[in-house]
């Protein structure tokens, strides 16, 4: 399970046991097939045969550590910092997303030489010592409480936060309320060294904040002599279908980006990016693992399985339908309060009712499992409530994949209805058809529409031996 996710149901009712993955498939003990809608590290898809075969090979060839210069990591390295602005020139390859995340503290630390930092509440970074300290998900539910350099300010949620949808100074009602914390924490003689956060926040129940929001943020801390962090370690590498990072959505540069779980397709993998300036403040760096050359030749064959099978155009199409669709779904079930998100990174925002907005918890826990036990589809829960439904699927989910699970979901949602767990009005709109655009790129189906070029590139499953 995800660090951050919850699907107590999957854990405690009925665990599964998966041996076998392919694509966005999940096979169990019994030979059961479950579409996976949850793995976004397996992000090519599972097992992909190109990532495969450049693992393979490269461990029968050369498996040594980072202690030795060697040529695939030089090639990596060059091809993922391609992807990201100029300026974000140094890149550090490490083994976890929390491994990543420590090492982007320590980088704003020494280059500041100040040790605060600000966080969303609700944020998960890591399970290492310092990253608890800086995660309100973990520490507020342990008994070391929150740490004097911490400063928490709220995640610009517009459908249940204090400022909402309807109020166009949505952004900037949230970046003065970070402004009073981060005064407060001055006048009381704190110096911020970073605010980290997910751009996209997937953690507190996918929030995509407004547009102007980052530019005002991050001026905020840069004015406040503190580094901006974006960890990119669920929404790296296209997964937001519209841009490779989530942070440009937002027009911004951080100064530091941190990655993990989508760069090995599942190998352990991570990296940390920043400006030359940044990194000569560090002085030394050494990872036995880190960059070694297996996950290097992983890492290439992810990123060209990425641009080879138009992977992030095919977020975006996918991603469209499946909102739309949902957005349809909305307006029958009562219980769907808000849907949200981008490419292939969703939220399904399950509630008491519409009006109340007042998160279900307990229901949204018996979707996900009637959605795995009766359709066999896997899904699970985040926020701060676990009550959004979070659609992080392998990047080759598609349009089919896309029409089984709102076709499932509204099955779902009925029969609930039908059985009284939650009161359902139908609004007057009800049955409206699924919108589903099978001219849109990207759909990566053998059923389906198809670029030649994907499929041409494509190495097959059976390639592998
Ligand atoms: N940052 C974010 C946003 C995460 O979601 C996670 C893991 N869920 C981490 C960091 C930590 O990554 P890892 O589990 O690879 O250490």
């Amino acid at each position: 399970m995800d660090g951050g996710g919850y699907c107590g149901h999957h854990a405690v009712t009925a665990p599964l046991k998966i041996v076998r993955a392919q694509k966005q498939y999940m096979i169990d003990t019994m030979g059961i097939e479950y579409l996976d809608c949850v793995s976004n590290i397996a992000h090519v898809g599972h097992c992909h045969p190109q990532v495969v075969t450049a693992a393979k090979n490269q461990m029968a060839t050369l498996g040594t550590a980072q202690g030795f210069m060697n040529e695939s990591l030089n090639k990596y390295v060059k091809q993922l910092v391609n992807h990201l602005p100029d300026v974000l020139s140094v890149c550090y390859l490490v083994n976890s997303g929390s491994e990543a995340n420590d090492l982007a503290l320590r980088l704003a630390r020494s280059y500041t030489n100040r040790k605060d930092v600000v966080v969303y509440d609700e944020a998960y970074h890591g399970n290492l010592g310092n990253l608890i300290d800086i995660s309100p998900k973990t520490y507020k539910r342990m008994a070391q409480g929150k740490k004097n350099f911490v400063h928490v300010i709220p995640y610009p949620d517009t459908y249940r936060g204090a400022f909402r949808d309807d109020d166009p100074r949505a952004a900037e009602k949230y970046v003065m309320e970070a402004e009073r914390i981060i005064s407060q924490a001055t006048i009381s003689g704190s110096s911020i060294a970073c605010l980290i956060t997910e751009s996209i926040v997937v953690n507190c129940g996918v929030i995509i904040p407004p547009r102007n929001y980052y530019r005002l943020l991050y001026n905020l801390i840069r004015e406040a002599g503190g580094l901006c962090i974006a960890d990119e370690v669920q929404t790296a590498l296209g997964r937001t279908g519209e841009s490779f990072w989530a942070f440009e959505h937002y027009g911004v540069i951080p100064d530091i980006v941190t990655t993990g779980k989508p760069l090995g397709n599942g190998h352990p993998m991570a990296a940390v990016i920043t400006t030359r300036e940044i990194a000569d403040s560090l002085g030394e760096y050494y990872s036995t693992y880190g960059g070694n050359p297996v996950a290097c030749s992983i890492g290439m064959a992810v990123l060209d399985v990425i641009e080879n099978e138009k992977l992030m155009q095919s977020a975006k199409a996918v991603g469209k339908t499946l909102l739309e669709n949902l957005a349809l779904l909305k307006d029958k079930h009562e219980c769907l309060g808000n849907v949200r998100g981008t490419g292939l990174c969703l939220g399904i925002d399950i509630v008491e009712n519409k009006a109340s907005r007042k998160p279900a918890r307990e229901l949204t826990q018996s979707i996900i499992y009637s959605m795995k036990e009766r359709h066999h589809i896997l899904l699970q829960a985040q926020g701060p409530n676990q009550n959004v439904i979070t659609v992080t699927p392998p990047m080759c989910f598609t349009q089919l994949n896309a029409r089984s699970l709102y076709t499932a979901l509204d099955s779902v949602l009925t029969a609930c209805s039908h059985h009284g767990s939650h009161s359902v009005e139908m609004g007057s709109s009800v049955v409206q058809r699924p919108v589903l655009s099978l001219g849109d790129l990207g759909n990566l189906d053998e059923e389906e529409v198809e670029g030649p070029e994907a499929k041409r590139q494509r190495t097959s499953y059976d390639d592998v031996d």
